[in-house]
């Protein structure tokens, strides 16, 4: 058990910069708990050689890495622009295509036939992530007259958001239960679904993956002014949560960008789900090898929020210190838990949360467990787990010390490789006496002496044999 110094995991978009097998196994030793792979760029079988590599060398370092299969799904996007760049300047006119031509000459091609029907006149057009803002004119047939608001460089295949707009696309598509069937094949069970809108979306991937008799760990994008609306029923059922903020600050005004954040991240730690704040977290580390103060202040912002994991996206994928921006990140996790509120009011706010949402004994389990840690001088807190759930209920607290989350699952400690001060541990085999388990594991790792106490959570078995749900409570001092 090789502990960290910080408890903030950390996902890294794997891309041409960081696939390697010596880039890779350098972002494992320097933090990577997550990788994610991006399905709108590159093809199965470099996405299927990347795996076996990140699974072989995790094993060979003896660390649980998650990989998160990032779903496409239905973004818009710009067609083919012949001479590229093309550029566009403040006042200018072009039309906006569903028709299948090449873009030239202020027409420009967009792959969604129904757009025509999704804007009206008035409506903002974004390009490029939002840098190019276009104002609806006129429509005729298949062709959208407007305005150049704000002007810049297209290239092709860019992405367009018609925020407030209604789109008449699905927000699960058939490419992306074709890559969950690839994920399946390769051994994948979590999954992000990008530009979701509501919960029937997260159940339509859930059921999918149920009818081939699979469970799957869905991470739901917020990425859409609808599922910001809807972020309640979306967390209850997604087991996890990404705040997309790219796409997000392009469909939402910018500026309650970080509101939203604040808002989802405490929402998501009330119901114990995980959750990753995503996009230009240390942006300016793609081509530096320093951050902005106002970057590491925001990667700082986000872990007193209370988020999970924070994400790097072009600058493990494709920057040139993909290693470096790993190293940064863990060390501003590091300085930032530092100073996180050990004061009892968050633990008593959080209490009075879970209090008023009709708490299971699990919740209760974990309010007992966090109230122990603000009394006694508990060395961590050992979950034998099954699901997941007993670690994830305790860590929304954000404890000071270690969860130890042991599980025979190895999905299990994948999907909870996201988990705030959770460190989770494969067991080989079934276990029946966790106590002497954990005990000579922790002694074997040397990570306790004599006289340290731990806690020790577990399910009692019932009356029937079955396996509970957590139920106990155990204090013991190490011998
Ligand atoms: C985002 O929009 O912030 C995001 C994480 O999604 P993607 O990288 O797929 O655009």
């Amino acid at each position: 058990m090789d502990l960290p110094d910080h408890k903030t995991k950390i996902v890294c978009t794997i891309g041409p910069a960081s696939s390697s097998e010596e880039v890779l196994r350098e972002l494992i030793i320097q933090g990577m708990n997550v990788a994610r792979l991006n399905f709108s760029h590159g093809d199965m079988d470099n996405h299927r050689t990347i795996i076996k590599r990140i699974r072989a060398i995790a094993k060979e370092l003896n660390r649980v890495v998650a990989i998160m299969a990032d779903l496409p799904g239905p973004k818009i996007r710009v067609g083919v622009i012949q001479n590229e760049p093309m550029m566009l300047e403040k006042g200018q006119q072009v039309v906006l295509t569903s028709r299948e031509v090449l873009g030239k000459d202020s027409l420009i091609p967009v792959q969604y036939k129904q757009i025509t029907d999704s804007v009206t006149p008035g409506s903002p057009i974004y390009l490029n992530d939002g840098f190019i803002q276009l104002d609806c004119t006129r429509i005729e047939g298949e062709d959208i007259y407007c305005d150049v608001v704000i002007g810049g460089p297209l290239f092709s295949k860019k992405g367009i958001n018609l925020p407030g707009s209604r789109l008449f696309i699905n927000p699960i598509t058939g490419r992306d239960l074709e890559i969950v069937d690839f994920g399946f094949e390769e051994g994948l069970s979590i999954f992000c679904l990008s530009f979701i809108e509501s919960k029937e979306d997260v159940l339509e991937v859930r059921n999918y993956a149920k009818s081939k008799g699979k469970d799957v760990f869905i991470v739901s994008k917020i990425e859409r002014e609808r599922a910001v609306e809807n972020i309640d029923s979306i967390i209850k059922e997604s087991n996890a949560i990404m705040i997309a903020r790219g796409d997000l600050g392009v469909e939402i005004p910018i500026q309650d960008v970080p509101i939203v954040q604040k808002n989802i991240i405490h929402k998501a730690n009330l119901m114990s789900t995980p959750v990753i704040t995503a996009t230009q977290m240390l942006e300016s580390m793609t081509g530096n090898i320093r951050p902005t103060r106002a970057e590491a202040t925001d990667v700082a912002n986000a872990i007193i929020d209370g988020t999970d994991a924070i994400m790097l996206s072009a600058e493990t994928a494709v920057g040139k210190y993909p290693v470096e921006t790993v190293r940064m990140m863990a060390r501003i996790a590091k300085s930032t838990e530092k100073w996180r509120d050990h004061t009892t009011i968050g633990l008593e706010m959080m209490k009075k949360a879970i209090q008023r949402m009709n708490p299971s004994v699990e919740d209760m389990i974990s309010i007992q467990v966090n109230d122990a840690l603000r009394s006694l001088p508990v060395r961590y807190v050992i979950t034998p787990t099954v699901s997941g759930k007993t670690p994830r209920h305790i860590s929304r607290f954000r404890p000071d010390i270690w969860i130890l989350g042991f599980s025979r699952y190895p999905l299990t400690c994948e999907q909870l490789a996201m988990q705030y001060a959770v460190y989770p541990v494969l067991t080989r085999q079934k276990v029946d006496d966790w106590e002497e388990t954990v005990m000579d594991a922790l002694n074997k790792a040397s990570i306790v002496d004599s006289g340290d106490m731990v806690i020790l959570t577990q399910g009692q078995v019932s009356g029937h044999g079955k396996p509970g749900g957590t139920n106990l409570l155990k204090f013991i001092e190490v011998k």
